[in-house]
């Protein structure tokens, strides 16, 4: 049996596992994927600290590379559910199944879809979630990229360095983004905004994309625009379902200040819980506080 298994390999996760290594407690960190999680995906990381600017696939090496120096065990394994109903929980996963003192969910969240005709067909075919992934496919050409969040404007800016032409569609004329990048944004030569305007159908030719229709919602005129890449950055989806504790209207996982969820001995870390800022800093602070918190209440453990 393990003290803790932690369920993703993303900041959270990786923090919670070099704080329970110190602690000299046996634990195992599962990820699905691989490690690191979404913001290896990022192209820049500007705002951890101790490190002005650098990838975000090379600040999770740094991570990982630390909890394994502390001897943190690492599983390629999914987690299907979770026995909650006994102090010993029991996680299912593909492989078969773990026993574990506590549990932290550090599971992170996926990109939201849109939902408009032609996203889910054009998937891989010109309609991208992931600007480092696939951007470099559109040098020199057109491309959309919907939403006004942080997601939105930093990676627009990141496209704009490759494609032609970058219109950065978004619902409202305010924006969400941190001011940082919109003024990036805003700067580049070849970012053009459509506000008050929403990505109404993608349209194909020759099996991939080749259109964009964009309603003017105060106008309420639609209009199509030649682009062969569009890239939705409208928001994100916990990754929570496989697990039975309580959870916001949007699936985010409920927790208190130590991380406890409504379950005792479950603890939720990172993008996955209710959080008022997703950071890499947050999501390592959460980590810490769920490691730290773990360690007491193993220390309390009856079996039952
Ligand atoms: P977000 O902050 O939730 O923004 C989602 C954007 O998509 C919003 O502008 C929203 O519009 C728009 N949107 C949502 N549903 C839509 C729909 N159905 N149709 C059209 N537009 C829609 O999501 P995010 O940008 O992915 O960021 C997620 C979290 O990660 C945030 O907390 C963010 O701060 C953080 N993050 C931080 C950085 C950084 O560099 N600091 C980078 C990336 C992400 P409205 O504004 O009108 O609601």
């Amino acid at each position: 049996m393990f003290d803790i298994v932690i369920v993703g390999g993303g900041p959270g996760g990786l923090t919670a596992g070099i704080y329970a290594q110190r602690s000299r407690l046996k634990t195992l960190l599962i990820e699905k994927e691989m490690v690191g999680g979404q913001i290896a995906v990022s192209d820049v990381i500007e705002n951890y600290p101790g490190f002005p600017s650098i990838s975000g696939a090379g600040l999770m090496e740094k991570f990982e590379e630390h909890a394994k120096g502390l001897g943190l065990e690492i599983r390629l394994d999914e987690v299907q559910n979770i026995a909650l109903d006994a102090n010993v929980k029991v996680l299912k996963t593909t492989e078969g199944e773990l026993r574990a003192k506590a549990v932290i969910i550090a599971t992170g969240a996926k990109p939201r879809r849109l939902g408009v005709p032609g996203e889910k067909e054009l998937t891989g075919k010109g309609v991208s979630y992931c600007a480092t992934c696939d951007g470099p496919f559109f040098r020199g050409r057109n491309v959309m990229v919907v939403g006004g969040g942080d997601t939105a404007v930093k990676e627009a800016v990141y496209l704009s360095k490759l494609a032609a032409k970058v219109t950065l569609v978004h619902r409202r004329d305010g924006f969400r983004a941190e001011r940082m990048h919109l003024e990036r944004a805003e700067a580049a030569p070849n970012i053009e905004f459509v506000t008050n305007s929403v990505l109404k159908e993608i349209k194909a030719e020759n099996g991939v994309v080749a259109k964009a229709v964009i309603e003017n919602l105060k106008t309420s005129k639609a209009e199509e625009a030649p682009v062969e890449g569009v890239f939705i950055f409208v928001g994100i989806n916990p990754t929570t379902d496989f697990v039975d504790v309580d959870k916001d209207a949007g699936g985010f996982i409920k927790t208190n200040q130590l991380m406890e969820t409504s379950v005792a001995g479950i603890y939720a870390v990172g993008d996955c819980r209710t959080t008022p800022l997703l950071q890499v800093a947050t999501a390592v602070g959460d980590g810490a506080i769920a490691a730290h918190a773990a360690d007491g209440y193993i220390e309390t453990f009856k079996e039952r």
